[in-house]
């Protein structure tokens, strides 16, 4: 069985590892968001690729979920005491030799996908890894920041990169637009459109609706293959209860008009795009109107407390492309 599932980070990953458990054999491909990539010290990185490389390759930090296991700061720290910051983005020693490597190939000339797979060669993460495009993507947010010199207490509006939004601000201000910026200039890596063409399944793991899987399918090319791709498209909720599990996604949902609701987040991909969605039984209650959008829904458990729980969870989004394609 060939499986092609759109990832972000920390959502895609976990539920990466249990695609993989609940389906050894089946042939991988996975499709990642470059669109949190941000360029410090002079590096490349590409946080989703790693957390994504990191987890199935047996080296994320669990607990935190993204970064190296056994992780030191020394170099970050001795940046700041020569002033070179920023601060706020944590990068440890192990990790900076992933972006060294990568911002030395990219220099030398490589693509971007090609780099992530000798960078695969060392991880083997046990699925294929390409990334959206091999073009420069940045997604940034705009905002108000508060200025409390001024007399209403408003400040500038400015666009700042998604990292500096979500990092460094914590999502603490509104996001009044997201713009995956160079988006519309991007082609698909090579290999994105050949993998959705010949998958037997597509599948949307619970990630970022908006800078994750969002920012993929704004890659012109990308969405019209998966929705003409004539197989099932299944997602599943990264909201659990009218709240993100993990994270902010309710602040960039609200940037594009979506309620932070499992079926508010199924109509915005809408029958289009997904043939089923998966929502968490705490959320049975909404499968009526998600069907009603024309998307087959089941409610069944979708907390990844562990790799057997996202194994049982890929489980039921193979079971429910099933039931699509036998319609
Ligand atoms: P990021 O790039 O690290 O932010 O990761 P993703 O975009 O892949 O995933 C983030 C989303 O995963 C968040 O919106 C979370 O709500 C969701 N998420 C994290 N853990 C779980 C889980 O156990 N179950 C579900 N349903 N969603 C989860
Ligand atoms: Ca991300």
């Amino acid at each position: 069985m060939r499986i092609v599932v759109l990832a972000g980070g920390i959502g895609g990953a976990r539920f990466l590892r249990g695609l993989k458990q609940a389906v050894p054999d089946a042939d991988i491909t996975v499709i990642g968001n470059t669109g949190d990539d941000i360029h410090l010290f002079g590096l490349k990185i590409c946080p989703d690729l790693d957390t994504v490389m990191y987890t199935l390759g047996g080296g994320i930090d669990e607990e935190q979920g993204w970064g190296r296991t056994d992780e030191t700061f020394h170099l970050k720290e001795e940046l700041a005491a020569y002033g070179v910051g920023p601060e706020w983005f944590g990068l440890g020693d192990r990790d900076f030799a992933t972006h060294i490597v990568r911002t030395q190939m990219l220099g030398a000339g490589f693509p971007l996908s090609a780099v992530t797979e000798a960078l695969c060669d060392r991880w083997q993460p046990g699925v294929r890894l390409i990334p959206m495009t091999d073009d420069r993507v940045e997604t940034h947010v705009a905002v108000t920041l508060p200025d409390s010199g001024s007399a209403t207490g408003a400040g500038e509006r400015k666009a700042v990169h998604f990292q500096e939004y979500w990092v460094r601000l914590r999502a603490s201000v509104p996001a009044e637009a997201v713009v995956p910026v160079g988006a519309e200039q991007a082609k698909p890596a090579p290999g994105v459109l050949e993998a959705i063409a010949e998958a037997d399944v597509i599948l949307f793991p619970p990630s970022n609706p908006v800078v994750s899987v969002g920012t993929i399918l704004a890659v012109p090319g990308i969405r019209e293959a998966i929705a003409d791709a004539g197989v099932p498209v299944i997602g599943l909720s990264p909201i659990v209860g009218d709240a993100p599990v993990r994270g902010m996604a309710d602040k960039v949902l609200a940037a594009v008009g979506v309620e932070s609701t499992a079926p508010a987040v199924a109509e915005h991909y809408g029958s289009g795009l997904l043939d089923g969605w998966l929502v968490d039984t705490v959320d049975a209650g909404c499968v009526e109107r998600v069907e009603a959008a024309g998307i087959r829904c089941r409610a069944v458990p979708l907390m990844m407390t562990d790799v057997d729980a996202a194994a049982r969870m890929a489980r039921e989004a193979l079971t429910l492309a099933e039931e699509v394609r036998a319609v």
